[in-house]
């Protein structure tokens, strides 16, 4: 979904309120793309990603205008759906008509919204706008929120209908996340525990998304990989939007890999003939279980690395980091690599990390039993009982603090969901948690069911 629109008609606005607004949740990718913003949102069961793209130029001749330019044109092909933002006080102006008249061209899918009509009849919001011939004009207040989960409902049923590319896979995800969860059984008395259930995991097919950015080693990794292997089966997309999904065995574990750079077969080998596509990147790690960040450990950490690595942490997707490139380095310099390296991911402290060397298969069978790992992880299966056990002593080696006349109370713990595994805490005044209380209840939870390779959510619930 693609938000464009001359400068100060509300996409800013518009596009905080659709994804989720914790700023954390926006992945800026500014070092890449200029002014392009990305973001996830959610309405109802539909997860979508938002581009905002920023300053729409459509006469930019030269420099950093026409790139703009054609980072929005990019943004805009890449999208299902593209909602045109007009400014309802303002009216239509001549570089509306333009933006309009680019916008027939390309043929997508596009929603009228009248912005700022807050307050407004519907009448002189929204009737002038027929005029941009881009259909029925939607009056909306980016600013107060009237007519906004309406308008994303409309885009994202034009998604349901064309069973579209990007959204729908989004969707698909959530599917086979319900999927797993029957399959695993919702009686949390039964089954495997923890990592232990690593074997009754596996009998999924590990859907595996290789992230990074361009020039990290994916492609080599993925013929590394593939090379050894079987191809089971190997989809050509329909157009340069849908990813490709290469089903291939290892070890006996059945994995999906999920294309980010745009790969394409030629001859025998996969090579990414497109450029870096963020979009591509967001949608393979919504769309996986395990996601396997590489970084060029000859190069140092970017920008890009990071926030790529914060779009992953904000999904909640298991992990799992290989550093690449590890030949062709003395001791010396890999003792003072690793070093950089450790400090800079200590925020993705839960994923295990991996030197290898996609070029020569070194370390690449430890990175893999990692993934394995990660993904018994994301969907173990965690006992109310046992839960409620490793509460119990956790409380009782150091009891929460009491936050004024407050002394919270745990009950109770049991598992609420899985990839990430999601554990509930039941009891009184668990408001007055700290942070850090809650940050040493997860280290207990972690270590004793061996989660390793996921991140773990707790949430408290207070019965009064
Ligand atoms: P952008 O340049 O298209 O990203 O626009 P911004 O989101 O930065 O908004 C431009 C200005 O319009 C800001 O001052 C916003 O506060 C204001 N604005 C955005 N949405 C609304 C709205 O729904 N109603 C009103 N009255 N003002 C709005
Ligand atoms: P991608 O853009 O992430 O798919 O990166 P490629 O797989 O195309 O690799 C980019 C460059 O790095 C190529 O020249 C590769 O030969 C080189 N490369 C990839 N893996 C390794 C590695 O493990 N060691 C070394 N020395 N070079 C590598």
């Amino acid at each position: 979904m693609a938000l464009v629109g001359r400068a100060n008609v509300g996409k800013s606005t518009l596009f905080n309120r659709i994804t989720r607004s914790r700023a954390a949740l926006v992945a800026d990718f500014s070092g890449l793309t200029r002014d392009r913003h990305y973001g996830e949102g959610r309405v109802g069961n539909h997860p979508f990603i938002a581009v905002d793209t920023g300053g729409f130029e459509p006469v930019a001749k030269d420099g950093i205008l026409l790139e703009m330019a054609r980072q929005t044109q990019q943004a805009i092909a890449e999208s299902d759906v593209v909602i045109f933002l007009v400014d309802a006080r303002a009216g239509v102006n001549a570089h509306d008509h333009e933006i309009a008249r680019l916008l027939r061209k390309t043929g997508q899918r596009v929603l009228l919204a009248v912005n700022k009509a807050e307050g407004m009849r519907y009448g002189s919001a929204a009737s002038e706008f027929h005029e941009l011939g881009l259909g029925e004009p939607h009056p909306i207040s980016a600013s107060h929120g009237d007519g906004v989960v309406d308008l994303i409902e409309l885009a994202l049923s034009y998604l349901d209908k064309e069973g579209g590319a990007p959204g729908a896979q989004a969707e698909e995800t959530v599917l086979d996340l319900d999927e797993a969860n029957a399959a695993f059984g919702d009686d949390e008395e039964e089954g495997v525990e923890g990592a232990e259930g690593e074997a009754g995991a596996h009998q999924h097919r590990i859907k595996l998304a290789i992230v990074g950015r361009p020039n990290v080693g994916k492609s080599t990794l993925i013929n590394t990989l593939l090379g050894e292997e079987r191809v089971i089966a190997f989809d050509m997309p329909g157009t340069t939007r849908d990813a490709i999904e290469i089903d291939f065995e290892r070890g006996g574990v059945a994995y999906t890999l999920i294309d980010t750079a745009g790969l394409r077969r030629r001859g025998k080998v996969f090579e990414a003939v497109e450029k870096f596509s963020v979009i591509k990147t967001l949608q393979a790690i919504e769309a996986c279980n395990v996601v396997l960040l590489m970084l060029d450990a000859q190069t140092e950490i970017s920008d890009q690395d990071a926030h790529i690595a914060g779009f992953v942490l904000e999904t909640g997707r298991a992990l799992v980091v290989g550093i690449n490139k590890w030949d062709g380095l003395d001791s010396h310099q890999r003792e003072v690599i690793l070093r950089d390296f450790e400090r800079k991911l200590r925020f993705l402290s839960f994923a295990k990390m991996h030197t290898i060397s996609a070029l020569n298969g070194q370390g690449v069978n430890a990175l893999i039993k990692s993934v394995n790992t990660a993904h018994a992880a994301a969907f173990a299966k965690l006992s109310t009982p046992k839960l409620t056990r490793i509460l119990q002593a956790a409380v009782e080696q150091q009891p929460p603090p009491r936050k004024g006349i407050f002394r919270p109370k745990m009950r109770y713990a049991h598992q609420g969901g899985q990839n990430p595994p999601l554990i509930v805490i039941h009891g009184n005044a668990l408001d007055a948690i700290s942070d850090s209380y809650r940050r040493y209840l997860e280290t207990r939870f972690r270590t004793t069911f061996k989660l390793e390779g996921t991140p773990l959510r707790i949430e408290f619930k207070s019965s009064h």
